[in-house]
């Protein structure tokens, strides 16, 4: 294939029109005179004109046979980077789409790339794809840096093998990813010239050498092949096969073999017209010569995750040589070059066809053609992985990269940095700018996580946190912060006690007997018993009350066991709900969820208010889960009735007597109302907010039947607080 550097714009529009021949080729001409004008007087280091590198960039894209928005944005790359140019003007010119890709381009050309370990250049990678909205944003930054090095000589030595690195690390890798197998090896044969020019030349001249020697046998041998194809009928194409230096250097060092050892092989590609005659091709070549077992591999029936088909296989051929051939169709031949631009089609005015104009459908569509290959899972993973944004990679002010869930917030990630900063984290920057701690971070941001000696993790943390390590660090630091606040509080109550009591609080707080009485209920040490006290599980007075009952008169109560039977605490009669277990303790049913009898529900000690009733389910309650010292299974008691406000919903139909039957049929269940809003709704729906009186679930059940069978009413249904 053609693949000179373009120099001039007719070379470029004769390029683009050769695969379509219906292109816009006045877009291509426009952005040509926008990029010539905006990169007027700029000289590359080569001393030539600016222009000559979009150009050239451009034409890489041709290669890959981009529509004419692409080749546009090509022409374009550089201007909002190093002209004057403005992302306003170049929408006013050239339309949404061009603007959006230039501006792609610009973003991922500001990662701040570096040298790295394997893993981290595997996120910087999937970092590009995931950034990149559309694929010829990438294919753009791919072609970019294609004809930047093939340049690289202008540049001084160290700028030169850092360019070249990272290119060996991420575009190449990229360039492979998306099965684009010609510019994949030659970037990869271009950085192994910057990176060891003396094994490169060397290299290439003892890979000539080789080649001039070989120039007749491989001849020979295609004739020979060329004939037996043509007497069995089977059309295809002999050839011998381009050199990839990089990978014959790959293998000298991985095999730790000679060049002779590596390069002994002839390398012949038969490229032929259908899957089926890719075998026949193979049974022939195999008839001819003896396969060296272990050589042959079918890709046809397993593709690369690349999508890469073909057959391989290695024969002793004439001489006794090896020789070694490749065989595909030409569709296979034209997907290892282009990868999936392969299938870029174009409709008569020019454009790509129906809804492939957005590179991600066209990827997906991509996949879908591709899926029903066999082992192609691991193919589709990667392109889950880097398409459809679940996680975002985000930069630490050193440059390494980590990988978080979609979502994440700066806290997320200061907790993914070290506990520590988790805790202490104040404040954070993006990009340089202050974000709030419940900011969501976008793939490419650069977050520098501020800390503070005085600051402490936030329960409200807990409502945006994203990663789960974040969310147990925080949860573990409140509940030992708990811990810490009930042995205080528990301590005070007990000093309080032993004051009313005359006896000396200091001594008495150290005394063995206190010791001794608390190891008999249960506790291990002093700490355990003030926490427990502190919580309100064991009333202070009773522990004063061990102490001077005599102990022999029996064993202290039981951690938990009923302590308020000699010293009873307020009992909140109306509220109709006892502790399991017996003991009683000033209660309240929480305002959040209103539970009402027959519910399932759950207490939360709340330190001087007493227990709080949730409902089960209720988010409030789950949130208090770090804390689950201070839950308290808890019962209603049926024995004394009381009523209980709950949130009904209506919706109806909006006409006239409805809201009466409504109201009727609630009083008619035997429930009082004692709040009412009504609302209506477009297509003539009325929606009738109640607040009612029940006794139990029972009772709100029959309510709830009453109004359903009332004429009019579509649905109906209790509101929960956190159904709202
Ligand atoms: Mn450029």
């Amino acid at each position: 294939m053609p693949n000179e550097t373009i120099t001039d714009l007719d070379q470029l529009i004769s390029r683009v029109q050769s695969y379509n021949p219906n292109a816009d080729v006045e877009l291509v001409r426009r952005a040509y005179a926008f990029s010539e004008k905006a990169h007027a007087g700029q000289t590359r280091r080569s001393g030539e004109p600016y222009l000559q590198h979009p150009l050239a960039v451009a034409g890489v894209l041709t290669m890959l046979r981009s529509d004419v928005t692409a080749v546009a944005a090509a022409l374009l790359h550089d201007t909002l980077e190093d002209t004057l140019a403005t992302p306003d003007e170049l929408e006013k010119e050239f339309g949404k789409d061009v603007v959006h890709l230039v501006d792609g381009v610009t973003k991922i050309g500001k990662i701040p790339f570096r040298n790295y370990e394997e893993k981290q250049a595997e996120n910087f990678r999937k970092m590009v794809l995931s950034m990149a909205d559309d694929i010829r944003v990438v294919l753009i930054k791919l072609a970019d840096r294609l004809h930047n090095m093939r340049t690289l000589e202008h540049l001084p030595e160290a700028r030169r093998k850092q360019i070249a690195q990272e290119t060996l690390e991420i575009y190449a890798p990229l360039a492979n990813r998306l099965g684009i197998g010609w510019m994949k090896n030659e970037l990869e044969d271009l950085c192994l010239k910057a990176l060891k020019p003396d094994a490169f030349a060397e290299l290439k001249m003892r890979v000539a050498k080789r080649d001039e020697e070989r120039q007749q046998y491989i001849q020979d041998v295609i004739q020979f092949v060329k004939q037996a194809l043509t007497e069995a009928g089977l059309k295809g194409e002999v050839q011998g096969r381009p050199k990839h230096l990089y990978g014959i250097s790959q293998k000298m060092e991985r095999q730790a073999v000679s060049f002779d050892e590596v390069y002994d092989l002839a390398a012949i590609r038969i490229v032929t017209d259908t899957k089926m005659n890719c075998y026949a091709a193979l049974g022939l070549i195999h008839s001819l010569w003896r396969p060296v077992p272990g050589r042959f591999k079918d890709y046809i029936a397993i593709p690369k995750s690349n999508l890469y088909q073909s057959l391989h296989t290695t024969v002793i051929g004439p001489k006794g040589e090896r020789v070694e051939f490749q065989i595909r169709t030409e569709e296979m031949h034209r997907i290892s070059e282009y990868g999936f631009a392969a299938h870029w089609k174009y409709k008569e005015h020019g454009t790509i066809d129906n809804q492939e104009g957005k590179a991600f459908s066209w990827l997906r569509q991509f996949v879908e053609w591709h899926q029903d290959l066999a082992d192609n899972r691991q193919f589709m993973d990667s392109v889950k992985l880097d398409l459809f944004h679940d996680v975002v990679y985000v930069f630490t002010p050193k440059g390494l990269v980590k990988e978080m869930p979609l979502g994440s917030t700066p806290v997320d990630f200061a907790y993914a940095i070290h506990t520590e900063i988790g805790d202490r984290c104040v404040g954070a920057k993006a990009n340089g700018k202050i974000v709030p701690l419940k900011h969501q971070l976008k793939s490419g941001d650069t977050v520098e996580i501020l800390t503070s000696s005085t600051q402490v993790p936030h329960k409200d943390w807990l409502k945006f946190v994203r990663t789960s390590r974040a969310k147990t660090k925080i949860k573990h630091w409140l509940k030992a912060e708990q811990q810490k606040r009930s042995v205080e509080v528990g301590r005070r109550l007990l000093e309080r006690e032993f004051k009313r009591q005359d006896l000396p609080p200091a001594q008495m707080l150290k005394s063995d007997r206190l010791l001794e009485a608390a190891r008999k209920s249960g506790f291990d040490s002093l700490d355990e018993l003030a926490a427990a006290i502190g919580y309100g599980r064991v009333a202070a007075s009773e522990v004063a009350s061990w102490l001077s009952a005599p102990v022999a008169a029996g064993a202290p109560p039981v951690a938990g066991a009923p302590v308020a039977e000699r010293a009873p605490a307020v009992k909140d009669e109306e509220r109709g709900v006892k502790v399991k277990g017996g003991r009683d303790l000033l209660m309240q049913l929480s305002r959040c969820c209103n539970p009402v009898p027959g519910d399932r529900i759950m207490g939360y000690i709340t330190r001087g208010r007493g227990l709080t009733i949730h409902a089960v389910g209720c988010p409030n309650l789950d949130a208090l889960d770090y804390d689950r010292d201070r839950l308290v299974d808890v019962e209603w008691d049926f024995t004394t009735p009381s009523t209980h406000p709950v949130k009904v919903s209506i919706v109806a139909v909006d006409k006239p007597g409805v809201l009466a039957n409504v109201s009727s049929s609630i009083s008619g269940a035997e429930a009082n109302i004692t709040r009412a809003e009504i609302a209506t709704s477009e297509n003539r729906k009325a929606i009738l907010d109640f607040v009612v009186e029940v006794q139990d679930t029972a009772h709100l059940e029959r309510v709830l039947k009453a109004i359903e069978r009332v004429e009019g009413v579509i649905t109906v249904r209790r509101v929960r607080a956190w159904h709202e």
